[in-house]
């Protein structure tokens, strides 16, 4: 049985001030038993929420993090033992804003990936065609490849722990959510693609829905049977909101 996971990215939001409200209203909901909820500050709040949700069955991750598992000489970066460190569980590892805006390739996102588990970080690996790959009928096969290339480097026992996120880049941040079935179809390919190799792990692995979620489409995404949980970009800066999806994914 995968235990439903509801993840909020608040991607490159926030101030001290806001950030203070959100973990208030975050701290006053009634989450449903039987999901796990992981929310992903900027770095900078990452302390604050950490001590702000404490005692609160709310996790917290990062959004990135270095190619490097220890620290060291890496302007700039956060090492995955630093994360640790601060009492973080969880990392996203290729978000398509960073695969597409920063260049993030499958070679250095392999690194960060590996660097994370190595520190027993779980990564989340974020997965997703673009509009164009969409029409062009390449979907299956762009998400695949994107699979693949944590699956060789390091077998498809690196599934054991770690999360994935089918995210539609087209349906991210845009008000465009793929349908249900849209949904499940890649869903039911990335587990198929994974049980050729070992069908244990596909039945284990939690996989993610990602694009434009929200309360009113929630609970129709998360009752589709490949689909474990979403990871909300938008509609988590609201707490009311991300509760009311939080309880989709708990029915
Ligand atoms: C995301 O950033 O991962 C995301 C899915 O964003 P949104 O929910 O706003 O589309």
């Amino acid at each position: 049985m995968r235990r439903p996971m509801v993840a909020g990215n608040w991607k490159m939001h926030g101030t001290r001030a806001s950030v203070a409200e959100l973990i208030k209203g975050l701290s006053n909901l009634a989450l449903p038993s039987g999901i796990e909820v992981v929310v992903f500050p900027p770095s900078l709040y990452i302390n604050q929420v950490i001590e702000g949700v404490e005692g609160k069955r709310i996790a917290v991750g990062a959004q990135d993090s270095a190619i490097e598992s220890a620290q060291g000489a890496l302007t700039g970066e956060i090492a995955p033992s630093q994360l640790v460190d601060a009492g973080c569980e969880f990392v996203l590892i290729g978000h398509s804003e960073r695969r597409q805006l920063l260049g993030e390739s499958d070679e250095v996102l392999n690194r960060k990936f590996a660097a994370a588990q190595a520190t027993g970080l779980q990564p989340i690996l974020c997965i997703g065609e673009t509009l164009a790959e969409r029409e062009a009928g390449k979907t299956l096969e762009v998400v695949g490849r994107q699979l693949r290339s944590i699956t060789e480097a390091f077998g498809v026992a690196a599934f054991a722990n770690a999360v994935i996120a089918y995210e539609p880049v087209w349906a991210i941040g845009t008000g465009l959510t793929a349908t249900p079935q849209q949904a499940q179809d890649v869903h039911k390919a990335i587990r198929e693609q994974l049980a050729a190799e070992n069908s244990e792990i596909a039945q284990g692995v939690r996989l993610l829905y990602g694009g434009s979620v929200k309360a009113a489409n929630a609970a129709e995404l998360f009752g589709m049977p490949d689909i474990d949980g979403g990871l909300i970009g938008g509609a988590s800066l609201n707490a009311d909101e991300f509760g009311a999806i939080c309880r989709a994914a708990g029915n």
